[in-house]
């Protein structure tokens, strides 16, 4: 069966002066829970620091983005190469926030998941949905289209290395959760999609996240559901104590 995964997504938020704190309260505790995986994801001028606190803990670092080309003359971008050689083992690509502030596409995405894979870093591919979408089939067409595109040129193999995130923009810092059960529909829809990609055995295999205003009051609801693996968070996440009572609930 498939590891839980709690993954904390700082965005621009935290400061570097706050980063050791944080992780130096967490990590000793998740000795507690060794059934969960422990991502903290932070801004690009954090990870040196994150990487430092982490060392010899069980903590993950994470990306929040970076860019699909491995190196190069691409002036105030992140090297996928240079994020593997630091040790950031994970990487969100395509989140809401990046679709809709800085435009990135489906094509995007699929190039930058690709790039993650070349150099050895798990992309955490989020799966967006649109508010403006209203019919149950434009929904789920939404979905899958997203999925089929940033899965495009990924082989049987790498797909042990990818995680997927739904997030659906109209949840995200809203305070307004989708229900366990819509959310549950919305994941299922992914994993089907990835086994009519590859095949049954990979979808059972594939870890599959819901994001979107979780917090300790809904995620173990969120997280009992049969599809639902993990939890990406944000504001929540901000708050150490908090991010551990996650943890608590996803073990
Ligand atoms: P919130 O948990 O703040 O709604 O953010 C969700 C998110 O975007 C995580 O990537």
């Amino acid at each position: 069966s498939r590891r839980p995964i709690v993954i904390a997504n700082w965005k621009m938020n935290k400061l570097p002066s706050e980063v050791s704190q944080y992780i130096q309260y967490v990590a000793p505790k998740l000795v507690g829970y060794p059934n969960v995986d422990a991502v903290l994801a932070g801004q690009d001028v954090l990870l040196n620091t994150m990487v430092m606190a982490a060392k010899d803990t069980s903590i993950e670092i994470g990306a929040e983005n970076m860019y699909w080309q491995d190196k190069g003359a691409y002036t105030g971008e992140t090297s996928p190469r240079a994020l593997a050689d630091l040790g950031i083992s994970k990487v969100i690509i395509g989140h809401s926030e990046r679709r809709n502030y800085f435009r990135e596409t489906d094509e995007m995405v699929n190039l930058k998941t690709l790039a993650a894979l070349r150099n050895g870093v798990a992309p955490i591919i989020a799966i967006d949905e649109a508010v403006q979408l209203t019919s149950l089939n434009d929904h789920a067409h939404w979905i899958v289209n997203q999925v089929v595109e940033s899965l495009k040129g990924v082989t049987e193999q790498e797909m042990s290395h990818i995680l997927l995130a739904y997030e659906p923009t109209a949840a995200i810092g809203s305070g307004q959760a989708m229900t366990p059960v819509d959310a549950q529909k919305s994941l299922r829809i992914i994993r089907q999609t990835v086994a009519d990609m590859f095949n049954q055995d990979i979808a059972d295999r594939v870890r599959i996240l819901y994001g979107g205003s979780v917090k300790p009051a809904n995620a173990y609801d969120l997280l009992k559901q049969p599809d639902i693996d993990g939890v990406l968070v944000g504001d929540a996440a901000l708050d150490a104590t908090t991010f551990l009572e996650l943890i608590s609930l996803a073990d």
